[in-house]
This record gives C-alpha cells, sequence and structure tokens, in this order.
C-alpha cells in the first residue's frame, strides 16, 4: 500500500518523511494541483477534509495521511489558530503571517507570551478513519531568530529551551514537535493497515 501525503507543504513533507522513516508520496505528484477547501471548524475536521478529498480521488490501494496544524497564542485569544497558514491573508508567506503575529503583540505592547502548536493527523484507508493530535508548548517572542524550520518556528521557544526552533537543530524539533508526537500515534495505526490487520 502506498502512502500519500495530501500535503503541498515542503516543511511538513520533509519532516513527515524523516519522522517516519517511510516512502511518502505528495499527492501532487500523482494528482497534480487540486485545491481543497479547509472549511473545518477544528484541525481535526479540516486534515480529515484534505485526507478525504484525496482518497477519494486515489482509492483503496493507497493510505492518505494529511496534517492540519496550526499556532495559538494565549495574548491573542488563541488566534492563530485554524486560520496559521492564512492570518495575513489568503495567499500570505510564512514571514507575513509571521509578522502580522508580531505586530499584534507589539501593539499589546508585549514582547512574548504563552503560544502552543497543535497538529491533526488523519489517516484515510479502505479500513476507515482515524485522527490524532499532538502540542508543543512554548513561547512567542517579537524577536525573530534563525531559519530553521518553517512557519513561526523562527519566534517560537518550547518549554525547556532558550533559542527558537529557528535555531536550533532541526532533529531537535523533531524529538519534541506537536507533529512528531501525532506521527509517533500515527505511525501504529499505519502499520496496522499496512498488514491488513
Ligand atoms: P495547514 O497547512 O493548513 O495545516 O497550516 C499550517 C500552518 O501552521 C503553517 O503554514 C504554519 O504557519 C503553521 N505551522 C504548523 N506547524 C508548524 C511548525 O511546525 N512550525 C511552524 N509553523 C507551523
Amino acid at each position: 500500500m502506498k502512502i500519500v501525503i495530501a500535503s503541498g507543504n515542503r516543511g511538513k513533507i520533509r519532516e513527515f518523511k524523516d519522522i517516519l522513516e517511510q516512502d511518502i508520496t505528495p499527492f501532487y505528484e500523482l494528482l497534480g494541483d487540486i485545491e481543497i477547501i479547509e472549511d473545518g471548524k477544528t484541525f481535526a475536521q479540516n486534515a480529515l477534509i484534505k485526507a478525504r478529498e484525496i482518497y477519494s480521488k486515489l482509492g483503496e490501494e493507497y493510505i492518505v495521511i494529511s496534517d492540519d496544524s496550526g499556532i495559538s497564542v494565549d495574548a491573542l485569544d488563541g488566534k492563530p489558530n485554524i486560520y496559521s497558514a492564512r492570518f495575513a491573508g489568503e495567499s500570505a508567506s510564512d514571514k507575513e503571517n509571521l509578522q502580522k503575529l508580531v505586530d499584534m503583540l507589539k501593539n499589546k505592547n508585549l514582547t512574548s507570551s504563552k503560544a502552543h502548536y497543535t497538529a491533526a493527523i488523519a489517516i484515510v484507508s479502505s479500513v476507515g478513519e482515524y485522527v490524532v493530535h499532538g502540542w508543543m508548548h512554548g513561547v512567542v517572542t517579537t524577536v525573530s531568530k534563525g531559519d530553521k524550520g518553517f512557519g513561526y518556528d523562527p519566534i517560537f521557544i518550547a518549554d525547556g529551551y532558550s533559542k527558537t526552533l529557528g535555531e536550533l537543530d532541526e532533529s531537535i524539533k523533531q524529538k519534541i514537535s506537536h507533529r512528531y508526537k501525532a506521527l509517533d500515534l500515527a505511525k501504529p495505526i499505519i502499520e496496522i493497515i499496512r498488514r491488513g490487520k
């Protein structure tokens, strides 16, 4: 059974491959560009929307996995949450989204706030549908540092660390991240589906 990831986000695809240590095909290599409307109200709903859509186009020979993730900032009443990828507008870049978050903190005269990342991973196959979650807690700051990772990583400092995820080696992020924790739960589910048990 071929594992397909229902995401075009290169940062996520890289992390999926590294963490799952499996051959994973991005959906666009099989289906080209597909626009999926993520109109769910939660990370879990949006992850399922993406995985179902791709699975419906591929069929029973495939296991489709997807990730819907984002950051929630305490001082911003949990924003941007499920809107993390489009915080500064529908086609905003990672840099623009990060800058909007920094500006909103500065407008409140803050230099940091507690925050957490959430990842919901959906697995859709002939066996059925599953969703698992992972979280990473820490703080966001108004000073962007480092160029590793993606998205909000240059302003996120995970609990127990003094450097941003943009500065830390990616192997460290992989051990503590929301995506790692969710994928750790997804791994045995994928194995069971592959073995047909
Ligand atoms: P999605 O592709 O619709 O799930 O949007 C995920 C968005 O959340 C990304 O574009 C990033 O802005 C943010 N995000 C999720 N996970 C991470 C992460 O591990 N590091 C940095 N930003 C992340």
